[in-house]
């Protein structure tokens, strides 16, 4: 091993003297150590093992340190570790038709980025040459990455410091019934009029400018809100009646967290293109990637599609891949994702919100869940301001660790995202782990 052997200690104060980390105040953090991670499981520092209630940024869907998918990366290396994007190389041939085959209805071209927010902006390009229209439609309550175009598609407050206003992006509010912005009662209602709303958009911005609409079809890390019946084959509709193109970003969603291989599989959606990252190698080694419907690819036949990625389907990050989704289908895990919903973290986090009342709702499918946590159940009041934290969800996050847990948490809300491979028994741990953290929201509730 060239590495040397660091302790914690060690580990912690060379970071904090040379790392330089992502969305953070450098002076005002302390990363927590990790030295091992292994199936649902992290161990910190100090030995201590936490349940990874997280799958980090919600993307180790096949859990950590799957053999398999390990032994890949390690065959690989010995046998190709890089080649230049222009030649052919097995690992990509055989990860591109394994994505073709998995992804919905005749997307079956892929392009492949190093990550999520490259691959949205490949996505908008596509879209922008395919139509030669300027402008994208996207949420309000959305990320699609960190890069100059992705975020500025982004909806949530991480835009802010870099909206240069100027990127050809328009957003629009999505259906979201626990804070409809259309004064809606019932999930019809909130889709029906958000659909109008979306609409009325295209129209005054004008149709023949918009190149396409961008979505998150289950908004990730701002909400998880599943699209109530009937919008999503809504927007496809308006899509195709005014020629717009329509971005699916799976990038969160995708590789069995909803419980299907893609969420817009749960509503039968084809979009025209569609965007994945983490799950599709969990993360093991950094890799995206559209799929590309024929009419779009056929755009590019013959005339040069105009960017590219000096790692476009790395050998180690596509045999990756192969071996991911290989084991995913052979240990049947998008169907343990589904059954770990419907069985445990459903029914069980539903239990949660009786108990607790600090929690304002549930939603979610498969194992992609959010708590909605208020200050007070009537007004909805959020445990911490948008686009901010409080003393509350800091102390929400010290009590789950506490008890052995690792939560994902944005804003108000705790994101109960596991691997798709946890057992019922995990999934069992991770709730009565909740069950005992909560009542550090509770303290807050008016
Ligand atoms: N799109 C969605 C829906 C995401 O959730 C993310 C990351 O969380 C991205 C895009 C950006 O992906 P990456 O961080 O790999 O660039």
């Amino acid at each position: 091993m060239t590495l040397p052997d660091l302790t914690p200690q060690q580990v912690y104060d060379l970071d904090r003297k040379h790392v330089f980390h992502s969305w953070a105040a450098q002076e005002r953090i302390t990363p927590m150590v990790i030295t091992r991670t292994e199936g649902s499981y992290v161990w910190d520092g100090e030995g201590r093992r936490l349940l990874d209630l997280s799958s980090q940024l919600v993307n180790t869907n096949i859990g950590h340190q799957h053999p398999a998918v390990v032994a890949a990366i390690q065959e690989q290396a010995g046998l190709l570790c890089t080649i230049a994007p222009q030649h052919a190389n097995a690992a990509r041939s055989e990860a591109a038709r394994l994505v073709a085959e998995v992804t919905p209805g005749d997307l079956d071209r892929v392009f492949f980025t190093n990550g999520g927010a490259d691959a949205v902006e490949h996505a908008v390009r596509m879209a922008r040459l395919h139509t030669g229209r300027p402008k994208v439609l996207s949420r309000y309550r959305s990320y699609h990455g960190g890069t100059h175009l992705a975020v500025n598609l982004t909806g949530d407050p991480r835009r802010w410091p870099s909206d240069s206003g100027t990127a050809g992006v328009v957003h629009f509010h999505g259906p979201f019934l626990y804070r409809s912005v259309f004064h809606a009662t019932t999930e019809q209602e909130e889709s029906e009029r958000a659909l109008a709303h979306l609409e009325q958009v295209i129209e005054m911005e004008g149709p023949a400018t918009i190149a396409a609409v961008i979505l998150e079809t289950i908004p990730g890390t701002a909400g998880i809100m599943p699209p109530p019946p009937g919008y999503l084959a809504g927007v496809r509709e308006l899509c195709d009646r005014y020629g717009i193109v329509l971005i699916a970003d799976e990038v969160m969603a995708g590789f069995g967290r909803t419980g299907a291989w893609f969420a817009v599989d749960h509503w039968d959606v084809v979009p025209d293109l569609l965007t994945f990252a983490k799950g599709v190698n969990s993360g093991y080694v950094p890799l995206g990637g559209v799929a590309i419907s024929p009419a779009i690819a056929a755009t590019f036949a013959d005339r040069p599609y105009p960017g590219g990625l000096t790692y476009s389907g790395h050998p180690l990050a596509t045999a990756a891949a192969v071996a991911t989704i290989t084991a995913m289908r052979e240990e049947k895990i998008v169907e343990n994702a589904a059954r770990i919903g419907e069985e445990v973290l459903g029914p069980g986090l539903a239990r949660l919100a009786d108990r607790h009342p600090s929690v304002g709702e549930v939603r979610g499918l498969g194992v992609f869940w959010a708590v909605e946590l208020v200050e007070d159940r009537q007004t909805r009041t959020p445990l911490a301001p948008y686009g901010g934290t409080s003393q509350a969800m800091t102390d929400l996050v010290a009590a789950c660790r506490a008890n052995g847990v690792l939560p994902f948490t944005n804003y108000n809300r705790l994101h109960v995202v596991p691997p798709c491979t946890i057992t019922a028994a995990e999934a069992e741990e991770g709730l009565a782990a909740l069950d005992v953290a909560l009542e550090a929201a509770d303290a807050h509730v008016r």
